[in-house]
């Protein structure tokens, strides 16, 4: 981790109608880390990672990413950025393959050869080379996410935002997972949301707790306990 920002977000809302889910939250996350989102059902971890990804617009605030706003420089910052969703990206009919280089289509990327061999790459890393021809609907949910995680990493993005990636996840896949992010995580920044306080502890550097929109703490993984967390959700 170096202490370089690579997100500055501040006074950031989202209203939808009379809903705050977001309220005036401010943080930076630097290069290079892991940064996790806790927090209860309906606290504002999906609307956050949504407006990161620039797929939902903010109310009021700013956020730069690597000295880029957000408001002028969606399209750049897109090109910087990998998401993965609560559900998945990938069209069921086709094969993992075929998801892959269809949403590849969408960035700058060099050569056919190039592509290629990320593709082989990335689909070795996460042990799904052998499913790459079958089609997305065949496959269980953990392979799907996989499949799906790959897509949003074709593009070698510096910022990976990770929405419940855990969540009804089977053991090995997310083990798969783990691995993985324990891997790319010294080049990159990865924010990443959760329910599971023990798993965000043990993956991240530093976390931030919303509740009911608002970041009531943000701490060092290394310095809070599990229970202390459970105790500001609680509050
Ligand atoms: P979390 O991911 O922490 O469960 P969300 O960001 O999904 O929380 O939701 C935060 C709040 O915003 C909730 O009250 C939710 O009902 C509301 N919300 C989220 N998306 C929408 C939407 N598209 N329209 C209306 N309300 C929404
Ligand atoms: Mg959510």
């Amino acid at each position: 981790m170096t202490d370089e920002t690579s997100i500055d977000i501040e006074n950031l809302s989202k209203r939808y109608g009379y809903t705050y889910a977001l309220r005036d939250v401010t943080l930076k996350i630097l290069r290079g880390e892991v940064f996790v989102l806790l927090g209860p059902n309906g606290s504002g971890k999906t609307t956050l990672l949504k407006i990161l990804g620039t797929l939902v617009s903010p109310t009021s605030g700013d956020i730069n990413i690597y000295g880029l706003d957000l408001k002028t420089n969606g399209r750049e910052i897109r090109q910087k950025i990998g998401y993965l969703a609560h559900d998945s990206f990938l069209y069921r009919d086709l094969t993992g393959e075929e998801n892959i280089r269809f949403y590849s289509q969408f960035y700058n990327l060099s050569s056919k050869e190039k592509l290629q061999e990320r593709i082989n790459e990335l689909l070795n890393l996460l042990k799904i080379t052998r499913w790459k021809h079958e089609s997305i609907k065949n496959l269980s949910r953990g392979l799907q996410k996989r499949f799906d995680l790959v897509r949003a990493l074709i593009h070698d993005p510096a910022i990976l935002l990770l929405d419940e990636p855990f969540s009804s996840l089977d053991v090995l896949s997310a083990n798969i997972l783990k691995e993985f992010i324990g891997n790319v995580r010294e080049n990159k920044t990865i924010v990443v949301s959760t329910h599971d306080i023990d798993l965000a502890k043990s993956l991240s550097d530093r976390g931030g707790i919303l509740v009911e929109g608002r970041m009531r703490q943000v701490f060092k993984s290394s310095e809070i306990t599990s229970a202390g967390v459970k105790a500001i959700f609680e509050m």
